[in-house]
């Protein structure tokens, strides 16, 4: 039986109603809306569109939002400088630097210059580990996207096998620690893991975050087993641009019992989870 289809866009759409509910309320309450700030450096075409649509999605639910666009050329001193300012406003909640940020520039100087209460990216140092120690924190949007998604399609996570390949800072590290608190037995796979389809098979819960297009075959995935495509891959086919995910959509659905497409899945859950985290940080903002 073809895999039920877990529609990212449809569970966003719901998310996003429920935030600008919470969003009126927090207006009612305190007399302004939760506020985020996106800072961009350079002209990098992808982040363009991304910064794009985070402003947009805030507009949506009713958030102020600012943007600044900064130039390439911008000095980290600059960025600090701008970051800080935000970090004092008191009608932003929410600080986001896009990255990648241009190569004079120490991202991780700049994630740490964050206040850590306005992080929603949840990259700053001392997010991480009080996700790592189970305490309070803002977490990285695409695992909590995640987690949301197999959360609300009832898909179980306690004593189940996950297995996460890929174990970047934004996606694979934060999604071990979330799944350990779900109480899943984890696994994790990186690009010198010895037989990586036969870690993939021992998966009841397959989360592929490699950048790798279609790389994850059917044979790789335990039949009945639920996937989750993290990667966003650009590729030509047929004499068109077209996204792909790091798994082989149509020969994996055949074999999953539930699989989140890409495009459609997690994107749409990440700009989603932006906006929940800058609503937890107001409401923390205004205690
Ligand atoms: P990174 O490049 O930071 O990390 C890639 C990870 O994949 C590394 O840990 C690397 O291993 C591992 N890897 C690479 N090749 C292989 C391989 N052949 N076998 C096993 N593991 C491998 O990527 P990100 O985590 O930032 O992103 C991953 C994908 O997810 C990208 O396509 C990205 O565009 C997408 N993405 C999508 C988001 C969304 O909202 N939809 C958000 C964030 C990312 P090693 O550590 O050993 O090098």
């Amino acid at each position: 039986m073809p895999a039920t289809i877990i529609d990212g866009k449809a569970l966003a759409r719901q998310i996003r109603e429920e935030i600008r509910r919470d969003t009126e309320i927090f207006l009612r309450e305190h007399g302004r809306p939760p506020g985020l700030a996106v800072i961009l450096v350079g002209d990098d075409p992808a982040s363009k569109i991304y910064v794009r649509n985070k402003a947009r999605a805030c507009n949506e639910v009713g958030f102020f939002s600012r943007q600044e666009h900064l130039p390439e050329s911008t000095s980290q001193k600059d960025l600090i400088d701008l970051v800080e300012f935000f970090n004092r406003d008191n009608l932003i909640d929410g600080i986001l630097v896009q990255h990648p940020m241009p190569k004079h520039i120490d991202e991780a100087t700049i994630f740490r210059t964050v206040d850590s209460r306005k992080d929603v990216d949840g990259f700053h140092p001392l997010n991480v580990g009080n996700l790592c120690i189970g305490q309070e924190c803002l977490v990285s949007c695409t695992p909590m996207g995640i987690i949301e998604m197999l959360r609300r399609y009832e898909i179980p996570l306690l004593g189940k096998r996950a297995v996460v390949v890929g174990r970047s800072n934004i996606v694979g590290k934060p999604m071990i620690q979330l799944l350990l608190r779900e109480h899943a037995t984890v696994t994790v796979c990186h690009s010198r893991t010895v037989d990586l389809p036969g870690e993939c098979r021992n998966a009841d819960v397959l989360i592929v975050a490699i950048g790798k297009p279609e790389f994850v075959r059917a044979d790789s995935i335990k039949p009945g087993a639920t996937v989750i495509d993290v990667g966003t891959n650009f590729i030509k086919r047929n004499g068109k641009n077209v996204q792909v995910g790091d798994v082989a959509f149509e020969e994996a659905k055949e074999i999953a019992s539930a699989i989140s497409p890409s495009p459609g899945g997690v994107g749409p859950m990440t700009i989603t989870m932006l906006l929940s985290n800058t609503l937890q940080a107001a409401r923390w903002h205004v205690k």
